[in-house]
């Protein structure tokens, strides 16, 4: 088995310059985060905030930890002084809540806008039309404390590439869209270890990559 440094190695060399890696460190030990930080990965990627929260309490504060799980809106609060973006952003509620928590912390949080694109009904997002009322109703504005920088999205867990992209595709051209409206709106977040060479093909900006860095999950 290769090391969690030879892995990023590896993985480092195919990324075009424009594309950050989040390395994804859910039920891993803080002695793998250390291996690859220590290897200079500096973005790591957790789905639950009391588990990220630990971490980021014994961890080198330049670490900037991503949360690209589902989030309930009463533990926002754990994570609003430290958090570098939240990916998974599904509802206004939410990111009111997020934006009530940045306040308090006096601080902007980057957020990115969860897309379901996935054929699987089990993944949570914004359907593509929900996403441009909420765009078009400019409600994002009063919203002084996050700011939307881009679109998050999981294609479903297929085998069928063609399938993927299709996905991958569909995203990309909602961004294209939202852009119209918010410019600044352009990171996207889409792309596993399973399917991130399509991901970065088709115009991801992020990808989250767990297993293919620290090896399969319990
Ligand atoms: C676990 C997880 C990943 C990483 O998955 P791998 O297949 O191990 O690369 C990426 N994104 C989200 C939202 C995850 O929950």
């Amino acid at each position: 088995m290769s090391s969690i440094k030879e892995n990023l190695t590896h993985i480092n060399e195919s990324l075009p310059p424009n594309v950050t890696l989040v390395a994804v460190t859910k039920t891993k030990p803080i002695t793998d985060i250390l291996e690859a930080y220590h290897a200079g990965q500096r973005d790591f990627g957790e789905n639950k905030i009391q588990e990220m929260t630990q971490k980021w309490e014994s961890l080198p504060k330049d670490i900037k930890w991503h949360m690209i799980g589902h989030i309930q809106r009463n533990k926002v609060k754990y994570m609003a002084s430290y958090v570098s973006l939240v990916h998974g952003v599904d509802s206004l509620r939410l990111l009111k809540e997020i934006n009530k928590q940045a306040k308090l912390n006096d601080r902007t949080i980057p957020c990115l806008l969860q897309v379901h694109i996935a054929e699987e009904d089990t993944k949570f997002g914004f359907n593509g039309t929900e996403l441009m009322d909420l765009i078009s109703s400019r409600q994002l504005d009063a919203l002084a404390n996050v700011k939307v920088v881009g679109l998050m999205g999981m294609a479903t867990f297929t085998e069928d590439t063609q399938q993927i992209r299709k996905e991958f595709k569909h995203l990309k051209g909602i961004l294209e869209r939202v852009k119209l409206s918010y410019p600044q709106i352009m990171e996207l977040s889409m792309g596993m270890s399973g399917d991130y060479a399509i991901a970065i093909a088709e115009g991801s900006t992020m990808i989250r990559l767990g297993s293919s860095i620290f090896g399969t999950r319990n």
